[in-house]
């Protein structure tokens, strides 16, 4: 099984520094990872385990901004039981009984009251887990005391609003806290929250599914979440399973990807065992990373590949 990421790896995006801190790992069925792509093609990339799952990181990102310390995403916490980290391989335990991502925080010189700016990609439990812990007490509240939290408007709506078929990812305990005391900041499309931050909804894996975009200096890099959820996931078609609206993803990866190359913007990968970020080139079939595939591939045109043409997979 492929090994994780270490838990803090840091770089510098013009004069903000980032952490990508690997909150833990998880893993899921390989089949619903990679939706209508059939094993005999997913399992050459990424080999699954006795019980189908393969292995994925949790990973949240730290921005030093300066006029904030900003988290995005915060992984799974430490709310869950026994049954419930079995079936999705939850292994987000760090030392003295912490989180992996206190942990990280606390490597980077950090507690949980200096973080100011929570930002969500969405509500599922392996995304917003971390957001609100369970203290010795057994009671439950916001794991980050002085921040707000940012959440798309329509994400807070949806994920109150169960279904048989949602249910599952949106747990109450993880979001309903911070609505009774009022540190949600709902935002509706793309919103600058601090200069150089950007909410960038990226719809399909759930239908208020947001991004984060951080500009500096003319460097770009996209926080993806679940759009694009590890390297493996770049060729258009291969799309999660769990994604509610497949075929939206497919639009918004299809936009992304293009932007993301043409632009040359660094990619943050949430769910990737080892791989926190890259930027991406094209072979003339399928995106991938410019580490794998040389930054020189160009397309003449300049319009970039032919992914209008997308090569049916079943
Ligand atoms: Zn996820």
């Amino acid at each position: 099984m492929t090994a994780l990421a270490p838990l803090v790896e840091s770089r510098l995006l013009g004069s903000l520094t980032l952490h990508a801190i690997q909150a833990g790992g998880q893993r899921l069925d390989g089949g619903a990872m990679f939706g209508v792509v059939p094993k005999p093609l997913w399992e050459k990339r990424i080999a699954p385990d006795e019980r189908n799952r393969i292995q994925l990181g949790m990973r949240c990102l730290l921005v030093e901004h300066p006029n904030a310390l900003v988290l995005i995403d915060t992984g799974a916490g430490n709310k869950e039981d026994a049954k419930f980290r079995d079936i999705y391989g939850l292994d987000n335990a760090g030392a003295n009984g912490r989180t992996a991502l206190e942990d990280g925080l606390a490597q980077l010189g950090y507690g949980p009251e200096d973080v100011d700016l929570v930002v969500n990609t969405h509500l599922h439990f392996d995304h917003a887990g971390g957001n609100t812990y369970r203290d010795a007490d057994g009671k439950i509240a916001p794991s980050f005391p002085r921040a707000r939290y940012v959440v798309q408007n329509g994400e807070v709506h949806f994920a109150t609003k169960t279904n048989e078929r949602t249910a599952a990812s949106y747990l109450a305990p993880n979001f309903q806290p911070l609505v009774d005391v009022g540190v949600i900041d709902e935002v509706v499309g793309e919103v600058e929250l601090l200069p150089g931050i950007v909410t960038l909804p990226t719809p399909g894996h759930t239908p208020f599914h947001q991004s984060v975009l951080l500009e500096s200096d003319g460097e770009v890099a996209c926080f993806l979440g679940d759009v694009v959820p590890t390297t493996n996931h770049l060729p258009l078609p291969w799309i999660m399973g769990y994604d509610l609206e497949p075929l939206v993803t497919l639009e918004s990866k299809r936009w992304l990807l293009r932007r993301a190359r043409e632009e040359g913007w660094t990619l943050i990968f949430e769910h990737d065992a080892t791989v926190a970020w890259d930027r991406i080139a094209h072979d003339g079939k399928a995106y991938g990373l410019v580490s794998v595939l040389g930054d020189s591939v160009k397309h003449p045109s300049g319009a970039g590949p032919e992914e209008g043409k997308v090569t049916p997979v079943i």
